[in-house]
């Protein structure tokens, strides 16, 4: 079967490799691919930056976002049955187990020792057929099949958007007014899933008011800004929830004090770059005396999924055209090289294996 193969550290060693299919054990589930979503991770593997292959393997495939039919199962596997679309999550639990692995939250494993299919130590799902352990399969309609490939980065924003509401139960609390920072697949799908909760949502991000990522903001509602033309220190207001998923330190530094008071801001960034700042103790001192909270979310679980599910079936519903409009290209896995070159417009690259 192809499958698309890195063998990082070595830069760019994306390419396309004949493999043998896997067979399931008693509790796994073969899946048959239809899609895989390349994102900033995997981009990031194959630049060497991170990325381990499974023990003794050479290699490491890739592919964390997808959906598939399930084409083989153990003989203890009860959840699913062959023919069922799903979609599988990514993290498995620590060899540690911890407590919070053990009780389904490998999200917020405390060992780091866990293992991610398709970036730590377990192959991905960019193959024509991928195995793993089918209590972690979400079954979803057939309706959404298409869609689905976007049930993980959902999940992401699911898992940040839940733990802030559910830190903000520290206090009486009617937030309406919402900054989502970023206009990528995260950004974007954030301020989808506020706008379903009927929050005011102003999304501020590098793109063109002209842009498809603008036209997203606005046809689910939102408000949208060029930060070029309308830097985050102009925007003149403040903001009772702020997402901040563009990942540049300068907006995460600058955006702490667009908070309201008793205001929660959620960081889903990984901010590579070294920002010098000269003010942290202005920016700690505006958190203290307006009782703001601060924190960071990665990762999610089983449930942020089944979340995610729900709301996708929701996003379809009210704004029909608008998932469809997040995928800038669909390519065939012999073409799946073209995916690690981005471009700054391009939202969402997608491998179909059924192509
Ligand atoms: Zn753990």
């Amino acid at each position: 079967m192809r499958a698309i193969v890195t063998t990082p550290p070595e830069r760019n060693s994306v390419q396309l490799m004949e493999v043998h299919k896997p067979e399931p054990k008693e509790n796994e589930a073969v899946l048959k691919i239809l899609k895989v979503g390349i994102d900033a991770t995997d981009r990031e593997i194959n630049d060497g930056y991170s990325g381990v292959p499974p023990e003794g393997s050479p290699y490491l495939i890739i592919g964390h976002e997808a959906v598939g039919i399930v084409d083989e199962i153990g003989e203890k596997v009860k959840n699913v049955s062959v023919g069922d679309f799903v979609v599988p999550t990514v993290r498995r639990p620590c060899v540690q187990n911890c407590l919070n692995c053990r009780k389904g939250e490998t999200d917020m494993c405390t060992t780091g020792d866990y293992l991610e299919h398709g970036i730590l130590k377990l192959h991905g799902f960019a193959s024509d057929y991928a195995v793993t352990g089918a209590g972690y399969l979400i079954k979803v309609p057939e309706e959404v099949k298409d869609e689905a490939v976007f049930l993980e980065p959902l999940s992401i924003t699911e898992k940040g958007i839940t733990q802030l509401l559910k830190i903000q139960e520290r206090v009486v609390w009617k937030p309406e007014d919402v900054l989502v920072i970023g206009a990528g697949p995260l950004g974007l799908l954030a301020t989808m899933v506020l706008r379903l909760k009927g929050f005011n949502v102003l999304n501020v991000s590098r793109n063109r008011v002209e842009s498809t990522k603008a036209q997203i903001v606005r046809d689910v509602g939102g408000e949208y800004l060029d930060e070029r033309e309308n830097p985050l220190s102009t925007l003149g207001k403040k903001f009772d929830i702020i997402v901040e998923a563009s990942g540049a330190a300068s907006a995460a530094l600058e955006c702490c004090e667009l908070l309201k008071s008793n205001g929660a801001l959620c960081f889903l960034g990984l901010y590579r770059e070294i920002q010098e700042c000269d003010d942290f103790g202005k920016i700690f001192t505006n958190m203290v005396m307006g009782n703001k909270v601060s924190f960071g979310s990665v990762s999610s679980n089983k449930k942020h999924f089944e979340m995610g599910l729900k709301d996708l079936l929701e996003i379809k519903k009210k704004y029909p055209q608008v998932i469809g409009k997040l995928v800038s290209r669909e390519l065939t896995p012999e073409k799946s090289s073209l995916a690690f070159k981005s471009d700054f417009e391009e939202i969402k690259t997608i491998i179909n294996f059924q192509k």
